[in-house]
């Protein structure tokens, strides 16, 4: 049910809208994916810059739809974050905090499993990033993970950012492997892909500086697939990065799936000001998160999902970007911390229900998924609401 593996054919025969059969860039892109399923950097350079956001938007709905038709993914899932305590301090983060900041803190195992406690029936994956904490090693995460394991062996643990596997790995004497295998032996499941933000080395420089470098992002994504750890990878952006950079991004992240193929999802989401300490940022309009979502689906042809974060876009934009390329929306999440301090203000009590009228209203059919994206269940949704009485006197 997840995909159709015979995209490209399934491309051929569907009706062109105008917006794409007008276009001499858009039609020669369209003629590229049928023939050989792959778009080149400069193709990709020329969609970020192609006038007609229509035409483009159209075209990447047209290959969402060959490869799922109208589907559209979600899960059930709980945001932990495990502290907000952290030794870097990159610049666009509202996050972290130091370590004596009295809105510091640190969740302990037992507070974990008091978090989800009461909405363990209902979910079906637990998604846990945090700072880099100056003391905590492998055996402390290992010890949270089993504990979720031992009293909840149905949710999925995804977790961990790259940078924060690199600084537990550094913290406890031991490599990145023996660190994922340590932490997957105790329950890891997958890795969210937070922490890309843009995969050139300048740009880094700029927001992020002493955070891993691009090579070291994607080694430590190669190592966790090499040993049978699924991940996602990510997008920040918005802050100083050029459309180049941003490209550049996407090819990388394709390489790297052509090499180790562990990616499931790719997450774009942009730039929140608020509390942040990046004002030369250029931050992004809706056009441009539409666009970005599109020209994902574009050009990462071997990564099958594209998700809409709607804990970033808030629920009114992911929508539009469910008609412009992204087939995911995440999940019920339930609480959120990174996004809100950045100033998000989408809706954190937003029910299952919520989620199906969300994607209901896209004329798209609700799939609930699970976190490896290979057990699913259509969602027949029916909007039973019950009418407003109208008024009498
Ligand atoms: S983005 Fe992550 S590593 Fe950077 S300061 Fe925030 S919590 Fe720390």
């Amino acid at each position: 049910m997840s995909e159709n593996t015979d995209w490209r054919e399934e491309l051929s025969s569907i009706e062109v809208p105008i917006s794409v059969s007008t276009n001499a860039l858009l039609t020669a892109c369209l003629n590229r994916l049928i023939d050989t399923g792959r778009l080149s950097a400069e193709d990709g350079i020329n969609l970020m810059n192609e006038p007609s956001l229509l035409g483009v938007s159209s075209l990447a709905n047209m290959v969402k739809h060959a490869r799922f038709s109208d589907k559209v993914f979600y899960n059930r899932n709980l945001h932990v974050n495990t502290t907000n305590i952290c030794v870097l301090a990159c610049r666009f983060c509202a996050f972290r905090k130091g370590f004596g900041h009295s809105d510091a803190y640190e969740v302990s195992a037992e507070e974990y499993i008091q978090r989800i406690t009461p909405l363990a029936k209902n979910i079906d994956e637990v998604h846990s990033v945090g700072g880099l904490h100056p003391d905590w090693n492998v055996d402390h995460y290992a010890e949270i993970y089993s504990a979720i394991k031992s009293k909840f062996p149905w949710i999925h643990i995804k977790s961990l950012t790259a940078i924060e596997i690199i600084h537990i790995s550094k913290i406890s004497g031991i490599t990145i492997e023996q660190t994922l295998r340590t932490l997957r032996d105790a329950g890891l499941d997958s890795i969210p892909g937070g922490g890309a933000e843009i995969l050139v080395d300048s740009v880094r420089d700029k927001i992020c500086r002493g955070k891993e470098s691009s090579d070291e992002y994607l080694e430590v994504h190669a190592t966790a697939h090499e040993i049978g750890i699924p991940s996602n990878c990510t997008m920040l952006f918005g802050t100083v990065e050029s459309i180049a950079d941003r490209i550049q991004h996407l090819i990388r992240i394709r390489e790297q799936q052509d090499s180790s193929e562990g990616f499931q999802c790719f997450v774009p989401y942009p730039f929140l000001p608020d509390h942040s300490r990046l004002p030369e940022a250029q931050l992004a309009t809706s056009s441009e998160v539409i666009r970005m979502i599109s020209v994902s689906r574009l050009m990462l042809d071997n990564i099958p999902h594209i998700k809409a974060y709607r804990m970033n876009l808030g629920d009114h934009l992911s929508s539009i970007c469910l008609k412009a390329g992204a087939d995911d929306i995440d999940g019920t999440v339930g609480h959120e911390e990174i996004m809100h301090d950045a100033g998000s203000t989408t809706r954190l009590d937003t029910p299952e229900r919520g989620l199906l009228r969300l994607i209901d209203s896209t004329n798209s059919t609700p799939v609930r998924r699970n976190s490896t994206y290979d057990e699913f269940t259509e969602i027949q949704f029916e909007d039973s609401s019950i009418p407003l009485p109208i008024a009498s006197r």
